[in-house]
């Protein structure tokens, strides 16, 4: 049994498009696959089709853009209630912040002499629902500036380089009341991996698991060995879930190769108990998992 919790599509900034994320999980032996976009529920509907046409078991999720204490964390979100109100109103936040920032990168990039347009990035994210840095990032690569997405980030776009601007994120308290809200449960993805929230300890996640924290992302390919065995024992001793997943980004990112990292088929049985539970906690109508 083969579990992937966390991955992209074209929806937001995977390579992909969504039923073609689905078939390249099957051709790869996943039985179970989240899919999980950046601030988004748009690939959901063509991934269930597909879904339902190979046979493997989708679960819909995203991954919310939420900040804590000054730093940047990603919140994946399974199964909430994609209508919810609160929720689409912190969504539309992120994705609309992220969307009129690209104008001020693009001005900063051709005051550094390089010859990029609109129309370029326009190109670059055709399809997505989240136009974000990766796509002035695929820009630039068309375009010849740089090879890749990586150094795209480590020139130009990332954290205190050149053109980098900030945007909106979900204040994390409020992205995990309103997912649990919308009847759906939450994974903290990536907690020690680069720019994330600076490694928050036992005590902090703890604190995040009162305010309704499920479960933490161990398996990660920004984990090395030693993080992952202090993050599972820190899972194992608070009572949270303990997922691992592959972070899949199409051709967007190197050495995320589907099923690369999996989550124990009990994890993921707990984390669809605990959906259970929120779900009719919400008494809102929430997604089911598909096949
Ligand atoms: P944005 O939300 O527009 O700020 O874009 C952030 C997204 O860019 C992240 O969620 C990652 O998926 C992607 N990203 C960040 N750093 C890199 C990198 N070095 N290479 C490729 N993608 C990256
Ligand atoms: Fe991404
Ligand atoms: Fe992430
Ligand atoms: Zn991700």
């Amino acid at each position: 049994m083969r579990i992937d919790l966390h991955t992209h599509s074209r929806a937001s900034d995977g390579t992909d498009t969504p039923a073609g994320l689905v078939r390249a999980a099957a051709d790869a032996g996943i039985d179970v696959l989240a899919i999980t976009d950046h601030d988004t529920a748009a690939g959901w509907a063509e991934a269930a089709g597909a879904a339902a046409e190979v046979g493997v078991e989708l679960v819909p999720g995203m991954e919310i853009s939420a900040r804590h204490r000054g730093r940047s964390v990603h919140l994946l979100a399974y199964l909430p209630d994609p209508t919810y109100a609160p929720l689409t109103a912190q969504l539309d936040l992120v994705l609309n912040g992220r969307e009129s920032r690209v104008p001020v990168m693009i001005e900063r990039l051709r005051a550094l002499g390089i010859d990029i347009t609109a129309d370029d990035v326009r190109r670059a994210a055709d399809g997505t629902a989240a136009t974000g840095r990766p796509h002035v990032a695929d820009a630039l690569v068309t375009l010849g500036v740089v090879r890749d997405r990586d150094e795209a980030f480590a020139e130009y776009l990332g954290w205190g380089k050149p053109a980098h601007v900030d945007r909106y994120a979900v204040p994390l308290v409020d992205a995990l009341r309103v997912v649990a809200e919308a009847g759906g449960v939450t994974v903290i993805a990536h907690p020690w991996g680069r720019g994330g929230l600076g490694r928050p300890d036992d005590q902090a996640l703890g604190e995040l698991q009162e305010l309704g924290l499920a479960g933490i992302e161990v398996d990660h390919q920004d984990h090395d060995d030693r993080a992952r065995a202090r993050l599972r024992a820190i899972a194992r001793d608070l009572g949270l879930v303990a997922t691992g997943s592959s972070d899949y980004h199409g051709d967007g990112k190197n050495d995320h190769e589907l099923g690369c990292n999996t989550t124990a088929p009990e994890e993921y049985a707990r984390l669809l108990e605990l959906a259970g539970e929120a779900s009719r906690r919400s008494g809102r109508v929430t997604p089911a998992v598909v096949g």
